[in-house]
């Protein structure tokens, strides 16, 4: 069965609709790149998928259950617990250490403070920065602040990670460091990636790489890897 489907989706924030009709099948375990320019629609097609956006038009669905018809609340619940969710910006929260930070989604799950402390440090360990357990984003690198951010994305080990742009902030060789980390780790938890970037360098890193062009699929191919039997 496929994991995660768009079907027909349109989405219009104006008259101009920013997705025209986009149908998507992603496996499990797939990491799958959408790419294209700016504009063309990628973050809202990400939105979609994860249940943040309502599609005006077509259905998406998880696991064979159509996700769009499902309450705000209910939506927020599986991006919370199935699904994870990672921005350009890590977000984290500036009052709170890297480990306060990761356990922070442990905790709104209801696990307890001992048990959530130690996965956050764990995580950061599996990012190479468990030394950061108990230092505040203002003091830390770009570079830092991503590692934490992916971290938590995945402490509470979605069933999907959608990551938009995930290291658009960073330079291309702490980009590079982090895109490792993260795709090595979402293999080893057969996690599915839904990666959207503008950059084809970043695109590499993907399974298969899905082109948007004026809110429609282009065209779809391997990620370079999958190209070269990785
Ligand atoms: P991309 O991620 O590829 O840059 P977006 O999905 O962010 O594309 O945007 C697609 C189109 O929708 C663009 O024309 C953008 O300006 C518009 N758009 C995106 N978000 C909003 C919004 N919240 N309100 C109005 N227009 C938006
Ligand atoms: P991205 O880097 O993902 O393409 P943008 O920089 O285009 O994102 O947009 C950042 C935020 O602004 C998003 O939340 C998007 O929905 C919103 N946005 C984008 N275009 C518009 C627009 N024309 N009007 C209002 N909000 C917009």
């Amino acid at each position: 069965m496929t994991h995660l489907q768009a079907r027909g989706v349109v989405k219009a924030y104006g008259p101009t609709p920013a997705l025209r009709g986009v149908t998507l099948d992603v496996a499990e375990g797939e990491i799958v790149a959408v790419s294209g320019p700016s504009g063309c629609g990628k973050s809202t097609l990400l939105h979609c998928l994860a249940g943040i956006l309502r599609p005006d038009v077509g259905e998406v669905s998880w696991r064979g259950d159509r996700i769009d018809t499902w309450s705000e609340s209910a939506r927020s619940r599986l991006r919370r617990t199935e699904f994870g969710v990672l921005f350009q910006f890590g977000q984290l929260v500036a009052e709170l250490t890297a480990a306060e930070n990761v356990a922070l989604p442990l905790l709104l799950a209801g696990t307890g403070r001992r048990a959530a402390r130690t996965a956050a440090v764990n995580w950061l360990d599996r990012f190479g920065v468990a030394e950061l357990a108990d230092v505040r984003p203002g003091e830390m690198s770009g570079g830092q602040q991503q590692r934490c951010a992916t971290a938590r994305a995945l402490v509470t080990e979605p069933r999907v990670l959608f990551a938009d742009e995930p290291t658009g902030a960073l330079d291309t060789l702490t980009g590079e460091q982090v895109l490792t980390q993260l795709v090595r780790l979402a293999r080893e938890q057969r996690t599915t990636v839904v990666l959207v970037t503008h950059e084809p360098r970043v695109a590499a890193y993907a399974d298969r790489e899905v082109v948007l062009r004026d809110g429609m699929v282009d065209h779809t191919g391997l990620g370079f890897e999958a190209s070269l039997g990785g």
